[in-house]
């Protein structure tokens, strides 16, 4: 989906156009700063045109963060999405803290809409009129609380809104698409510029590729890939606060247009929380995954020993994901890397032909059969693969199966056709 993004300064009535635009009928403003929205990316629709509306402002700072949280907001949202919504308060005009993010929206190629919030009737039309002089064209003059100008807005911006998403563009049979994600100094941008090199393709040459200007095509292992969002690697927002706002933001966005993650961990440190979450947001995509343990040239016997058991521990999880031990530093064992990109996108393409899949469900249930539940045994009826990418499998069933025993369906997919690298789904059907 095409990707439009919200950007302004606390308290010009962001979220109120964001509850506007999605039609819910209470819009929840929080006038509290400070607060993190977990969900920032939303299912939109005007028109029957369906977009994501992403919200960077969802970590709201303190008095003192505002200009570096509003700059780095228009920083994501110029670089994730496809056109940008800028959101001025038009009783108070922009401020110096909008400067910085005006010069940038003024540099770049995509649309950038100028809303001037808070006209709440057609008498203060004039004062949205003052806001031309940001050089962003013209204002559209809206009242987010009341609706008013909303629906010119959504026009104006859905005639300039591309359909398909330059941003999370699928391009099939194009270079594929890898996410190298991972917590701050675990070694991306060294991994990245000691695997990528300085062979980098000029893209413009390659017939046929659109590409967005964040991500990188390289030539690894004799093969081109595209790396998504190295951009986000290369030039590091440098926040102390909200960083990890904007950090998720990006690992989401990422995500999305990519269709394997490669997660960096450094092996040198404890298996943190936020390696944790990073590996979680790749489970929720649905996305192929590698795990690739960095800076092993630093590890001792002692360290190895703490972080197998870390894995074992921690990770039991993604055990199924391809594991590199390497060195951005040194280059050890980078030629695995591609391997397990191949092995894992391999997995997250494998489709199970119908016939296979039921007899392995009918040898399945012969040997271990559900277990009876208040009198009740449900069947599987049938099952197939639904989709790929990854592997989703739905069983028609005469009642709910207990979760254990479709962990116990997943294991022995897994042991019968390996999906390493990718995660697979079972739903269910249940027939009365
Ligand atoms: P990023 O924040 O994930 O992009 O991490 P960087 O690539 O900037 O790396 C953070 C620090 O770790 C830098 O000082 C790197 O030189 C160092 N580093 C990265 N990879 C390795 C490695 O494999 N071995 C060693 N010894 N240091 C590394």
């Amino acid at each position: 989906l095409p990707v439009l993004a919200i950007v302004g300064r606390p308290n010009v009535g962001k979220s109120a156009l964001v509850n506007r635009i999605l039609g819910r009928r209470e819009a929840v403003v929080e006038d509290t700063p400070g607060v993190t929205r977990d969900r920032v990316t939303y299912k939109a629709e005007w028109n029957e045109r369906r977009f994501s509306l992403v919200d960077t402002g969802g970590w709201e700072p303190d008095a003192k963060g505002i200009d570096a949280s509003v700059a780095a907001q228009a920083e994501v949202a110029i670089d994730l999405s496809d056109a940008v919504l800028f959101v001025v308060d038009a009783k108070v005009g922009a401020t110096a803290t909008d400067e910085h993010v005006v010069r940038l929206l003024r540099k770049t190629k995509k649309p950038v809409f100028l809303v001037a919030n808070k006209i709440d009737d057609a008498r203060q039309e004039p004062e949205a009129a003052a806001l031309w002089n940001l050089g962003l064209g013209e204002p559209h003059p809206v009242s987010a609380i009341h609706g008013r100008g909303v629906a010119d807005l959504l026009d104006a911006v859905m005639k300039k809104l591309p359909t398909v998403s330059a941003v999370a563009k699928q391009e099939i049979g194009g270079p594929r698409r890898v996410a190298i994600l991972g917590r701050p100094n675990v070694g991306k941008s060294s991994l990245l510029n000691k695997a990528a090199g300085e062979e980098r393709v000029v893209v413009n040459e390659l017939a046929g590729t659109t590409r967005d200007p964040v991500d990188e095509i390289v030539e690894l292992g004799g093969k081109l890939w595209t790396l998504v969002d190295t951009a986000g690697i290369r030039r590091r927002v440098h926040l102390q606060q909200g960083a990890d706002f904007y950090a998720s933001l990006r690992t989401s966005a990422a995500l999305e247009k990519s269709e394997v993650a490669v997660v960096v961990l450094d092996v040198t440190q404890p298996i943190s929380v936020q390696d944790l979450n990073i590996i979680d947001l790749v489970l929720e995509s649905g996305r192929a995954l590698v795990l690739a343990y960095n800076k092993w040239d630093l590890l001792d016997d002692d360290r190895r020993r703490y972080l197998e058991r870390e894995i074992e521990q921690d990770l039991a999880h993604v055990a199924w994901a391809p594991r590199v031990n390497i060195s951005a530093r040194t280059g050890r064992h980078l030629d695995k890397l591609v391997p397990a990109l191949e092995q894992a996108l391999e997995s997250w393409d494998t489709r199970v032909p119908t016939g296979k899949f039921n007899a392995f469900i009918t040898e399945l249930v012969a040997e271990h059969p559900h277990p009876v539940r208040g009198g009740k045994q449900p069947r599987i009826l049938f099952g197939t693969q639904a989709a790929t990418r990854p592997p989703t499998f739905v069983l028609f069933t005469t009642g709910f199966l207990d979760p254990g025993y479709r962990r116990f369906i997943t294991r022995r997919l897994r042991e019968i056709w390996g999906f390493e690298g990718t995660p697979i789904v079972v739903n269910m059907r249940v027939r009365e």
